[in-house]
């Protein structure tokens, strides 16, 4: 089932990359295994999976524990401060910095652990209220600040979508991402790039691809339904 579905996922992106006139290797799948159990993740890793996205830092921690260390971790969940620690000398990425305060903590994590982390600044490109994520028009000035923190290197931007019926409802919310990206590749500024873009899920990944994204974030379009919600 978890092989039959990867396959799937698989072509929909070399699909959308041929739509797109994109090379297939530039896109990466994550595999989001919040809440899943570890023997699903272990038939995903046996059928190729390197990339898991978790959205707790004890559900990481733990799953990280007991999985091959070549797995690469990416937290994609809201982060509080206080449980920076536990995950800076585990995860390859956090996709969900939109705080200074948090990419300070992540710093004095990182001094403390003689360590260097990556991130993406994640933007609410759709303005909804209830999103995290940094506004739009005070990305940039985020940009700028965080990249003074010697430690913590953006590599890009992410964001989340709000769950649509019909994806090509988000095409403008991917395409916005994508020319933020842009415009603050334009700045050149020091200890920041814009290699990555973290955006798409399950219902909406081909038309993220389409529009640019470089990493998609497919859960249950891999693992089926979640049992219950965890956002
Ligand atoms: C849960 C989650 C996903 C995966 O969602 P699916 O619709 O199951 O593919 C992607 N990104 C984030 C930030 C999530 O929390």
């Amino acid at each position: 089932m978890i092989r039959e579905n990867l396959t799937h996922t698989r072509q929909n992106m070399v699909d959308a990359c041929h739509r797109a006139g994109r090379d297939a290797g530039d896109v990466t799948l994550i595999a989001v295994s919040k809440t899943k159990p570890l023997p699903m993740l272990l038939e995903a890793y046996e059928a190729g999976v390197r990339d898991f996205g978790e959205n707790r830092v004890q559900e990481l921690v733990e799953k990280y524990e007991a999985l091959p260390k070549d797995v690469r971790w990416h937290m994609i969940g809201h982060l509080q401060r206080n449980k920076v620690k536990y995950l800076i000398d585990k995860v390859s990425l956090i996709h969900s910095v939109d705080s200074l305060r948090l990419a300070q903590e992540i710093q004095r994590e990182a001094e403390k652990k003689h360590t260097e982390v990556n991130i993406l600044v994640e933007v609410n490109v759709a303005g909804e209220e209830s999103k995290f994520g940094s506004r739009r028009e005070e990305t940039l000035q985020l940009v700028k600040e965080i990249a003074l923190l010697p430690l913590v290197h953006i590599q890009g931007l992410m964001t989340v979508a709000p769950y649509v019926k019909n994806p090509e409802e988000n095409r403008w919310i991917f395409a916005g991402l994508q020319q933020l990206a842009v415009d603050i590749d334009r700045e050149n500024i020091d200890n920041v790039n814009m290699n990555v873009l973290s955006m798409g899920m399950t219902g909406d990944y081909p038309v993220a691809i389409e529009e640019g994204a470089t990493c998609v974030r497919v859960g249950t379009g891999i693992f089926g339904n979640r049992s219950y919600d965890c956002n």
